[in-house]
């Protein structure tokens, strides 16, 4: 059973690193690791996994701090949602450039989780993107939608015909990650996106949360799929 749990952005960039290096962990995804909206999922999580490690994995050249701090230093219109979830917490904070909210992000997510959890080992390792290899930016970005759970990506990208790295990945759910998902519509243009069945999902509920962004979705022109997993499974066992 799995004991850590790692809260990091959607960032596809991420997507290799937390596959090849946190395997085993699992993993819950939002845009900019945004702990408050997520907690009541965590806090599910880590009793029921009996988690005794939780890590933060934020980033450097953040799309979510991006629209954060155009929103906060330049005026620039967010969602009454997405100001809600995540751009308020960061208005009576003192930064002066991006680099210094980012690291404001994983000092105030940070502090969120120690707060909570006070018997558990707590930490955060933000990433550099210049220490990850990254190939070039040309293949239209998509956004996968999944449960929490250990990243087997390699398998869902498989099953979709999608490159790991055009994919923002939000592992959480609607009611909490619904203003994540319109970001990444919007912003990060990520015009398909894909509600992801897992073994461990109820297919009724995956269904009834890809009705609802699908509604929400279609007034930004971003289209919603579903992709059942499980049905993949029991088709390579047969080849077998
Ligand atoms: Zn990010």
């Amino acid at each position: 059973m799995a004991e850590e749990l790692v809260i990091s952005c959607m960032d596809r960039r991420l997507n290799r690193m937390l596959e090849e290096e946190y395997g085993d962990a699992i993993v819950i995804r939002n845009a900019g690791a945004n702990v408050a909206p997520l907690m009541q999922m965590i806090k599910q999580i880590v009793i029921d996994n009996n988690i005794k490690r939780i890590t933060l994995i934020t980033h450097d050249d953040c799309g979510a701090m991006k629209k954060t701090f155009a929103a906060i230093k330049e005026g620039i219109h967010a969602s009454e949602d997405l100001e809600d979830i995540l751009i308020k917490q960061f208005r009576e904070i003192n930064f002066s450039d991006r680099q210094q909210l980012e690291e404001k992000n994983t000092e105030m997510q940070l502090a969120g989780l120690k707060r909570e959890f006070t018997n558990i080992d707590v930490h955060a390792k933000p990433a550099k993107m210049s220490e990850i290899k990254v190939p070039p930016d040309d293949k239209e970005h998509k956004l996968l939608v999944l449960s929490p759970g250990e990243p087997g990506y390699g398998r869902i990208f498989e099953g979709l015909g999608l490159d790991p790295f055009q994919c923002y990945i939000v592992q959480a759910s609607i009611s909490n990650a619904m203003p994540d998902i319109e970001l990444a519509a919007k912003d990060l243009h990520a015009k398909e996106i894909y509600f992801v069945t897992l073994n461990q999902d109820n297919p009724r509920e995956v269904k009834r949360d890809a009705d609802t962004a699908a509604l929400r979705l279609s007034a930004i022109g971003a289209e919603v799929k579903r992709q059942d997993m499980r049905t993949m499974r029991a088709k390579g066992k047969n080849l077998m």
